[in-house]
């Protein structure tokens, strides 16, 4: 056993394919639905915003899929990224586990969304696009979209939720450093832009409406294209390098994960540390426990129900098989901003479903307390949206110590929070407040599901 504390893997050692689960699921979901038909939507229904590649990619049942060489040169800026092993907080914790965590925050937007805004961004070029558009919540898919969009010389249109783009401000700085335009959505740029803010002059916007101002410009212009930076199957397969790096590295370091967690938005980096994983739970009965955690006050997973809805307020994206919230559903301002989406991905929800893997859900200020607590002995400033699986590795390394049981945990840690610090502050001033969604509330936005 190695006594190493960081375990890194040689450019040559990054994956050459990415891991695609859909070869590997007891049960596919069920296909995505026409908004207007009702029936299973066909390549051509996606392909007025989305690239042949993609689509292919989105219905494959190929194991492997090769990574393009010119999206492997560009990864190898921050790729393999670093494993840790937490032995700082292990013993802050007094506890018998050992807690890895893969760190995605070295990344140049500090986040893991870059490993899938490169490949769209790259297989949208090479099928003639020149225009992306997205929306982007508290800022890191739009940041990491602007720069594989620089990469590749296309031009990108964001929409930002509006009360990010009042709170977040440097996020926003980053994307146009990068050349994109950034609009606070609900924007005066589309119609369901306009509709919404007659209806509502000071909505402070979700991540619902700003997909439905996105895909509304690339549905009407040939040269434009949307990206989508979680929830779909390929978005989930291109984070899948995160979990093969991870598993090289465990090899390197004589250990095997008793427990896998990831936070959970849309189901991305979680499926992309999980999947490899779950691979040998699926494939070689490995018993492997895997925990997605969200935060109580948008509780897809663990509140939500089952069935197809929307991605957007609008209704203009297919309908999904997944556990939601509704479309309609408006979270509240927590300061995980990238996890206040009310669906999840497909993959993820049929995966809780069949048992496979575990959801949970944590208050803001928990996760705050846990996010200082790894700082002070990691010397990392995680992303409030990470700071849900840390603290749910310290509350499984907590009973670990209790039960006296020596178990490996391993985490992933998304991305940094240096772009956060407001939400820091007004934590340690005291000012965040817990929201427990009121069974109300819920049932209010799960009584408007789609009829299907
Ligand atoms: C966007 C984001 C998330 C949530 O998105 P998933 O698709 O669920 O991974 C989590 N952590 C960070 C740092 C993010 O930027």
């Amino acid at each position: 056993m190695s006594s190493d504390v960081k375990i890194l893997l040689s450019e040559k050692e990054m994956p050459e394919k990415w891991y695609n689960i859909m070869a590997d699921m007891p049960n596919l979901p069920k296909p995505p639905l026409n908004p207007a038909t009702k029936e299973p939507v066909g390549p051509e229904d996606l392909s007025a915003i989305f690239p042949m590649e993609l689509i292919k990619q989105e219905v494959s049942q190929e194991r492997w899929i090769e990574i393009p060489d010119e999206v492997r040169e560009i990864y190898k800026l921050w790729r393999p990224s670093p494993l840790y092993r937490a032995r700082r907080l292990e013993k802050a914790l007094d506890t018998p586990a050992k807690i890895y965590y893969k760190y995605e925050g070295a990344s140049p937007p500090g986040s893991h969304k870059l490993n899938t805004a490169l490949p769209q961004a790259y297989y949208n070029k090479q099928e003639g696009i020149t225009k992306l558009t997205t929306e982007t919540g508290a800022g890191q898919w739009g940041m990491a979209l602007s720069q594989a969009c620089n990469f590749f010389n296309m031009e990108c249109k964001v929409f930002m939720v509006k009360v990010s783009y009042q709170q977040k401000p440097y996020r926003r700085s980053v994307m146009q450093i990068f050349g994109s335009s950034v609009f606070p959505s609900p924007s005066t740029e589309t119609e369901s832009g306009r509709k919404l803010l007659a209806a509502d002059p000071d909505s402070p916007g979700s991540l619902g409406i700003a997909i439905s101002e996105a895909v509304e410009i690339a549905a009407q212009r040939d040269d434009t294209n949307y990206a989508l930076g979680s929830v779909l199957n390929h978005v989930l397969i291109h984070q899948s390098v995160i979990g093969l790096e991870a598993k090289e590295q465990m090899a390197k370091a004589g250990d095997y994960p008793d427990i896998v967690i990831a936070c959970c938005g849309g189901g991305s980096n979680f499926g992309g540390m999980a999947f490899p994983f779950i691979h040998d739970k699926i494939v070689n009965g490995a018993k492997t426990r895997f925990i997605a955690v969200e935060p109580s006050a948008c509780p897809t997973l663990t509140r939500g129900v089952l069935g197809y809805d929307y991605g957007d307020v609008a209704g203009l994206t297919p309908l999904l098989y997944m556990y939601t919230l509704g479309a309609e559903f408006m979270p509240p301002g927590i300061h995980s901003g990238g996890l206040r989406y009310h669906g999840d991905s497909p993959l993820v929800s049929q995966l809780l479903k069949d048992g496979i893997i575990e959801a949970t859900s944590l208050g803001q200020t928990a996760i705050f307390e846990g996010a200082i607590l790894f700082a002070r002995n990691e010397g990392i400033v995680p992303a409030p949206e990470s700071s849900h699986a840390i603290q749910c590795a310290i509350n499984e390394a907590l009973a670990a110590r209790e039960a006296g049981e020596a178990k490996t945990i391993l985490f992933n840690l998304s991305g940094h929070g240096l772009l956060d610090l407001p939400s820091y502050d007004a934590f340690m001033a005291g000012k965040l407040e817990d929201y427990p969604l009121p069974e109300g509330i819920l049932n209010k936005a799960l009584g408007n599901l789609p009829k299907i």
